[in-house]
């Protein structure tokens, strides 16, 4: 078994209930159970080149998924879920109904054409690194990120920026 973290994301058609719903999803996944997961957090579309920029705020969550898949199993069920999700790829990086992104494997590195782990948004994102870092709470200090340092190194470089915290809901 490997705990893998997911990336969570959706900035369309009741994001919150598309969230929620992916994580009890995540924990039905074969072989696999959801160890944790973060607050849902709020944050408006990245500002990126090429990125549309007229979308809706996404929200955010990180889950921690005790797993006895391989990662490209793993990456396999994650996209299936986002087609159960009725995910369109109209455009890249544009609006989407969910986005499941594997972020970590273990301390697997791993660079295929079809999947990169740790994956490679990871370094810079505060919508990743902050629900992260809030689930592994004081072991941040000693995660190493595969080739890129601790998860705290990383926070501290990565300002929080307009990421809004949500209030919990059970
Ligand atoms: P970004 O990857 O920058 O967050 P995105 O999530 O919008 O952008 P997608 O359209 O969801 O990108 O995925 C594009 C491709 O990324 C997928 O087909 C998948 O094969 C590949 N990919 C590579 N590494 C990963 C990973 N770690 N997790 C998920 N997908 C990955
Ligand atoms: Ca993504
Ligand atoms: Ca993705």
């Amino acid at each position: 078994m490997t705990v893998a973290y997911v990336g969570l994301g959706s900035n369309l058609a009741q994001p919150e209930t598309q969230l929620r719903t992916a994580l009890i999803e995540l924990d039905a996944l074969p072989q696999s159970r959801c160890l944790a997961h973060s607050s849902l957090y709020r944050s408006p579309p990245m500002l990126t080149p090429g990125q549309p920029n007229n979308q809706p705020d996404y929200l955010n969550a990180v889950a921690a998924l005790d797993t006895g898949l391989s990662p490209m199993e793993l990456l396999a069920a994650l996209q299936n879920l986002e087609n159960q999700h009725h995910r369109q790829r109209a455009e890249r990086w544009g609006p989407r109904t969910l986005d499941l992104d594997l972020l970590l494997f273990g301390d697997e590195t791993i660079d295929l054409p079809e999947l990169t782990v740790p994956h490679p948004g990871l370094y810079e994102r505060n919508f990743v690194l902050y629900p992260l870092a809030e689930l592994l709470a004081e072991q941040a200090e000693h995660l190493l990120i595969p080739g890129r340092g601790t998860l705290a190194s990383l926070l501290a470089a990565c300002p929080r920026g307009e990421l809004e915290k949500l209030n919990s809901i059970p």
